[in-house]
């Protein structure tokens, strides 16, 4: 007999890659199983094998369909996972777009780092031992999660719960072609789902606590290092696809034996669930609630229904992301939106709206199309440049049995919502060169959100000198971005490798997050503490904390003890056994 157990294969101590392996006495499920992104050492960490046999998996839930949640299945189903996806059917066809996408921009890229490396031969050597330092540096560090023998702090656990954690070396052998030339990453940080190239900087040195004869029993045998290939192709994306199930909401499933899933709306996306898996070891035996809330979202997004709140669980899996911060009220969102337009109007000149292509967009979309009903705005033309963005917003207006009580009503009324009159989709890249010709004054909206790649990045060396532009950023800035630098008032930036000076105007709103902000979070966990005792049924034994920065886990732990709960904040490859 083995007790229930949780690997914390990503999301731990960090924002993406989550991957949370749960085993039973009967079954092994994956929560998710998403790809690193962001810095070059982070996102190193797709390349490291699996850490168990994708082949034993019974079944996979995925939370929602941004990439840093579902991106690494391609790579899973590749290495023999054989079974169920279960997501609801939006995430089920946004994951398509995130997906096929994402294995198109790995060949793309991988393509494209071969054509230099064959331009700059001196320089790809050393970018290639960089890339090899960065892999085993991971490697190290995620064969240092896995047998450090780490009993987790007890002390501050209620009566009677004593969850111990303890590491079981994970299998690390590194295969055939396991290490690519260079890192693509597709997506920011703290507001996945967009696509961001990063350039490789010096890999630090981990500062893991490592055993170095762990580390030396743990070493790949040999790194075989291919230079042509990509993370996954779209032929590895197609065939996952194939794998997906489609579950409504609040359906409970048995998705292996003895592990009942239900998937609750989340708020974050469309599709966004918060999974409950109720696992029963034995037949007629006791029960063991586990809630993994996936990314939450905001009560009060636009579109979209508010994160469900839950009573009762044995353990949580909590976000993290916005841990230490606030947001920025909506409704001063929504007035610096609509006062932006009204200068832009004066002026007679464009705003350039960089915007993450699902979720973001439909909501910036709905917000103006709201403030044109209710004549706050002037009626701009409007164009929607990102082809991503369009095939999302099918998907959204597709599934309209998840909208909030407010879109709904708004459809009813005959209205849609979802499109702002006379808004201007160009799919073709020659129309979207052809924007800049239009008649001023206009709207773009473009991906990607943060400027590191897509069409937005083309409108910005029109508007960049322009003083009659303005660049409206709406969501997160990763570090060392472009968009940060603007953000941070850099009056010149490098574009093109070429020095520009920054004439347009640059303005900012945080209200539009797709994350509960640390407030919203503590409200969501609270609930699970209402009415009762530590010790009382349904009263979480333990609270971890995943999908989170350390800063901003280390501002949200203690807040979360004063809740009652017993916390925990595990590590990349850590096993904490349930009892
Ligand atoms: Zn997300």
């Amino acid at each position: 007999m083995r007790a229930m157990q949780i690997q914390f294969l990503g999301g731990a101590t960090t924002v993406t890659g989550s991957q949370f392996l749960v085993t039973t006495e009967r079954a092994t499920v994956l929560v998710d199983c998403g790809m690193f992104q962001g810095s070059p050492n982070e996102s190193i960490r797709n390349r490291i094998p699996f850490a168990y046999d994708p082949a034993k998996v019974d079944a996979v839930v995925l939370t929602h369909a941004h990439l840093d949640h579902c991106g690494l299945l391609p790579l899973l189903v590749k290495h023999g996972y054989a079974g169920v996806i279960h997501a609801t059917s939006g995430t089920a066809e946004l994951a398509t777009l995130v997906l096929l996408d994402s294995g198109h921009l790995h060949e793309e890229f991988a393509k494209r780092e071969a054509r230099w490396e064959r331009r700059h031969p001196d320089r790809a050597a050393a970018d290639d031992r960089q890339q090899a330092e960065a892999y085993q540096a991971a490697v190290d560090l995620a064969a240092s999660g896995g047998s450090e023998e780490a009993a987790v702090e007890t002390s501050d656990a209620p009566k009677g719960s004593v969850a111990t954690a303890t590491t079981t070396a994970a299998s690390m052998t590194a295969t055939a072609g396991s290490v690519a030339p260079a890192v693509s990453q597709p997506g920011p940080p703290s507001e996945p789902g967009e696509h961001v190239e990063t350039t490789i900087e010096p890999e630090p040195p981990h500062t893991w606590p490592t055993d170095p004869e762990t580390e030396m029993r743990n070493m790949p045998p040999m790194l075989d290092i291919d230079l042509d290939e990509p993370l996954y192709t779209v032929k590895d994306a197609q065939a996952t696809l194939e794998h997906f199930r489609p579950i409504d909401y609040d359906q409970e499933r048995e998705i292996a034996p003895g592990v009942f899933a239900t998937f609750l709306d989340a708020g974050h996306i469309l599709g966004s669930a918060i999974i409950r898996l109720r696992v029963v070891e034995h037949d007629g035996g006791p029960e063991t609630v586990l809630v993994c809330s996936g990314d939450l979202g905001r009560p009060g997004t636009p579109i979209i229904r508010d994160p469900t709140y839950l009573t009762a669980a044995d353990y949580v899996l909590c976000e993290s992301t916005y841990g230490g911060r606030e947001h920025e009220p909506q409704d001063e969102a929504i007035r610096i939106l609509a006062e932006t337009i009204r200068l832009v109007a004066d002026a007679g000149g464009v705003l350039l709206v960089p915007s993450f292509a699902i979720g973001r967009t439909q909501e910036v979309v709905w917000e103006l199309d709201r403030l044109i009903e209710q004549g706050k705005i002037p009626s701009l033309p409007l164009y929607l440049d990102s082809p991503m963005a369009s095939k999302a917003s099918d998907v959204y207006r597709r599934h309209s049995e998840y909208f909030d009580e407010e879109t709904a009503q708004l459809l009813r009324d005959g209205d849609t919502p979802l499109d702002y009159p006379g808004q201007i989709i160009t799919n073709d890249v020659r129309d979207s060169q052809a924007i800049e010709h239009a008649p001023r004054p206009y709207m773009i909206v473009a991906s990607n959100g943060m400027l590191t790649g897509g069409r937005v990045v083309g409108h910005l060396r029109h508007l960049i000198d322009d003083p009659n532009a303005t660049i409206l950023f709406v969501g997160y800035q990763g570090e060392g971005t472009l968009g940060s630098h603007l953000q941070a008032g850099a009056t010149t930036v490098k574009l093109d490798g070429q020095v520009r000076q920054v004439r347009c105007k640059v303005r900012s709103i945080s209200g539009f997050s797709a994350h509960a902000d640390e407030s919203e979070l503590l409200d969501w966990l609270g609930r699970f503490a209402a009415g009762k005792r530590p010790g009382d049924p349904g009263y979480p034994r333990r609270v971890f904390l995943v999908h989170g920065d350390p800063e901003a886990q280390l501002a949200l732990e203690p807040k979360v003890r004063t809740l009652g709960f017993a916390t925990h904040v595990p590590h990349w490859h850590e096993t904490v056994t349930l009892d």
